[in-house]
């Protein structure tokens, strides 16, 4: 009998990846979204499959799936600064009763539930790396708080399941990640130089881009979230590339790989923008085996051929479709 696993937020960027991943190994996939971030041509090319499913359903609704479940993985969510702007209840919401229907469902169903946490529970970091027994630096009235506190808080759920009622849990702190269906301009730093890049205008670099990241490419980052799920492990790991760049570095980077004619503009930083960011992922390495094998000029150039291979319209238009040029 095939493995059974529901994948909330299955029409996103991650989502969309871990169900390939989960079709490739010969799971009964269940693919949930509500398609306010989430788009469905990233799964389209999956609906001819027997073993595939899609639930239009807002997670934060109570949530019902007949028959077995065996995994659940919650990877629904607003996750760029554009959308804490826009959408910040949802945003609360998802990460806080989303969890608590998906937690209630593998009660019932007696199945394992791995949850996206992020690098953004450390906030600002004082501590670098990042290991996961750093507690954090977070603004919870500051912009990014909408979806720091919901992810903090889905952790803390998510432990309390585990402890008080003995569901499997698995927690994941993911790094800044990037690659193929990632949202045209929804603010995010890679897909804004690669937009501008394409559409001939200059990067819009903020603050003096000295701000670091570290990006892992999506692959991997699928491959470090399958092995925890299988794993025994229910505290938090990260999981990152702990190349670090500084964010001026990386629009370089961006302008060398599109041959773009454009420059470096400077505008101003943005409030509570992270200085710094490096995962420390010993313990990925010491528990899963895990570290990333693609190289970034590698894993830039698919990304950067997906965002060419997108109809020239789209270039133009803001993440939830309207035109802005
Ligand atoms: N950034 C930038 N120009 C942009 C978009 C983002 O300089 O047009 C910066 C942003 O301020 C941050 C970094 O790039 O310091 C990474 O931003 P992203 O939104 O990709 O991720 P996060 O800040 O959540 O790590």
């Amino acid at each position: 009998m095939r493995k059974r696993v529901l994948i909330t937020g299955g029409a996103g960027f991650l989502g969309s990846h871990l169900c390939d991943r989960f079709i490739n190994e010969d799971y009964h996939v269940i693919a949930m979204d509500n398609l306010i971030t989430g788009d469905l041509r990233n799964i389209e090319h999956l609906f001819k499959l027997p073993n595939f499913e899609f639930y239009h359903h807002d997670v934060s609704k109570f949530i019902h799936v007949p028959g077995e479940l065996d995994y659940i993985l919650h990877f629904a969510s607003p996750a760029s600064p554009i959308d804490y702007l826009k959408i910040p209840i949802q945003t609360l919401k998802v990460g806080s009763l989303g969890i608590h229907n998906c937690l209630g469902l593998a009660r019932v169903k007696g199945a394992r539930v791995l949850i996206a946490s992020t690098s953004e529970v450390y906030g600002d970091p004082l501590v670098h790396p990042q290991n996961e027994d750093y507690w954090g630096n977070v603004n919870p009235v500051g912009p990014r708080g909408v979806y720091d506190e919901a992810k903090r808080f889905q952790e803390a759920m998510t432990m309390a399941y585990h402890t008080y009622h003995g569901v499997e849990t698995r927690i994941v702190r993911i790094f800044n990640t990037y690659g193929p269906r990632m949202r045209l301009n929804d603010g995010r730093a890679l897909p804004a130089f690669i937009g501008q890049a394409l559409r001939g205008e200059d990067l819009t670099v903020f603050g003096d881009g000295s701000q670091t990241r570290s990006f892992c490419y999506v692959d991997d980052l699928v491959e470090g979230i399958y092995r925890l799920l299988l794993s025994d492990y229910a505290y938090p790991v990260n999981i990152g590339n702990p190349v670090e760049i500084t964010i001026k570095q990386f629009a370089e980077e961006i302008i060398k790989l599109t041959g773009t004619s454009q420059k470096v503009i400077y505008r101003p930083l943005p409030k509570d923008d992270p200085k710094q960011r490096k995962p420390d992922i010993t313990r990925a390495q010491e528990i899963l085996g895990w570290e990333p094998r693609v190289e970034r000029s590698e894993g830039l150039k698919v990304t950067y051929e997906y965002f060419k291979s997108l109809p020239e319209s789209e270039l133009f238009k803001d993440p939830h479709g309207r035109e802005f040029n």
